[in-house]
């Protein structure tokens, strides 16, 4: 079923995968294990809400250009929608959808009170000032007043935004409303209500549940041979945790190109570097130069795509050598690389549970600010561990159960949780 009654603005280009269309079989595939009934189904095929709004913008140079906005609200059906804003120039309606939708099913699998939601605007944050990018954001925020709120939808970052964006989007909805809602979105900075351990929380999610995958065979994080595609907030702060547990990260790359060492990056060296080099890593000395294709086919134990959608195909996924696969991105590995990768016995620890550390966190921001008493550290990690080494298994249980591999039995369960929801609350009128 391809069910876009509300995704009218794009065609699917034919060459390539259409992410909602894939979000979709995903869907099908946990309702057909779910013995789902077809009237769930297509309730939970559909967003419930799409909103595209123009964002006029006045340019450094005087020139005005007016961007797409996006925002697609999948489900509320378990709690206030969620879920982050994408800056970036792949940006469509269609994977802003697909994303909106993976979100349903990450928080119901993490078993936090969220629906699902995700925002976007198709620009290359790099090409703009930071004067343009808050003009940007806080005209978008504006548009989208009346569809965001603390108990209605609550944005976070994603790719090519972060705290800052944050910042003026509570901003700009305070202003409107006339007082202040730190609870309108979460990733905040720690000065108006953000929380400890956000910033690092996907990566630190990434590392826990490799941490646990590597455990259930028996073998310990250090020492493991491990490949980055993506050294940005997520790849880097993977990158950065893994290190730290006594992991070699033999390569990470960043779209500009990566950098390969068999002995093992020196990651806070390199770290360091990026920051410098507008955050690439090309040109590190102490390793050599290496492609996005063929760092995914390097031989070692644990593969982390932690950048775009479709970079596993079926095209290369004959090539790939890892043993273990984490999906950090969101969809970094088609159906059907999953489906070869799993014939040959390659664990694919898939995105909505692998990748769930920084809407934790977010959870767990939100909570801190909805009950006025901030917590250290120590103890947001230790919440957000507690949650996802849960949800891991959880997973591995459901896999045993159905016999099912661990992105479907993911699914069955996010799906599973809502779909008993939306029995229980029933359908109005
Ligand atoms: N953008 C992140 C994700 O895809 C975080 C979303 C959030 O915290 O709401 O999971």
């Amino acid at each position: 079923m391809v069910a876009t009654p509300l995704l009218p603005l794009e065609a699917a280009s034919p060459a390539h995968i259409c992410p909602f269309d894939q979000a979709c079989s995903y869907l099908e595939a946990a309702a057909k294990e779910l013995k789902l009934d077809q009237g769930s189904l297509e309730i939970l095929s559909h967003p419930r809400k799409v909103v595209t709004v123009s964002i006029p913008v006045k340019l450094d140079n005087g020139e005005v250009r007016v961007l797409a906005g996006h925002r697609v609200q999948h489900s509320d059906i378990l709690g206030p929608y969620k879920g982050g804003i994408r800056y970036h120039p792949a940006v469509t309606l269609r994977e802003v959808s697909a994303l909106a939708m993976l979100m349903t099913w990450k928080c119901a699998l993490l078993g936090i009170p969220y629906g699902g939601a995700k925002g976007g605007i198709a620009i290359d944050p790099q090409l703009y000032s930071i004067g343009e990018l808050e003009r940007i954001t806080r005209r978008y925020t504006s548009e989208l007043i009346k569809d965001i709120g603390p108990a209605v939808d609550i944005p976070a970052p994603d790719m090519g935004t972060s705290a800052r964006e944050m910042a003026w989007m509570m901003d700009t909805y305070s202003v409107n409303v006339g007082h202040a809602v730190p609870g309108v979105v979460t990733g905040k900075p720690l000065s108006v209500g953000g929380s400890l351990g956000r910033e690092m929380a996907t990566g630190r999610g990434v590392m826990i549940i490799v941490r646990e995958a590597l455990a259930e065979q028996g073998k310990p994080l250090a020492g493991m041979r491990i490949v980055i595609q993506g050294f940005g907030n997520v790849g880097g702060a993977a990158a950065e945790l893994l290190y730290q547990a006594g992991a070699k990260i033999i390569a990470v790359s960043t779209a500009k190109g990566g950098v390969f060492s068999p002995t093992g990056l020196d990651i806070p060296a390199l770290k360091a570097y990026a920051v410098a080099n507008r955050k690439s890593v090309v040109g590190f000395l102490q390793a050599t130069p290496i492609s996005n294709a063929d760092l995914l086919t390097l031989p070692c134990d644990v593969l982390i795509p932690a950048a775009l959608e479709n970079q596993i195909t079926e095209e290369n996924v004959n090539q790939v050598q890892a043993q273990v696969v984490a999906e950090a991105a969101n969809g970094p590995v088609t159906l059907k690389a999953n489906q070869i990768l799993e014939a040959r016995g390659v664990t694919v620890l898939p995105d909505i549970l692998a990748n769930a550390g920084g809407v934790v966190v977010s959870y767990l921001e939100w909570v801190q600010g909805l009950s006025y008493l901030f917590w250290d550290e120590e103890r947001v990690n230790r919440e957000m561990e507690q949650l996802m080494v849960q949800a891991y298994h959880q997973v591995i249980q459901e896999s045993k159960v159905r016999q099912v591999n661990l992105r479907l039995a993911a699914y069955t369960l996010g799906v599973g949780r809502v779909a008993q929801a939306l029995n229980d609350r029933g359908l109005y009128p």
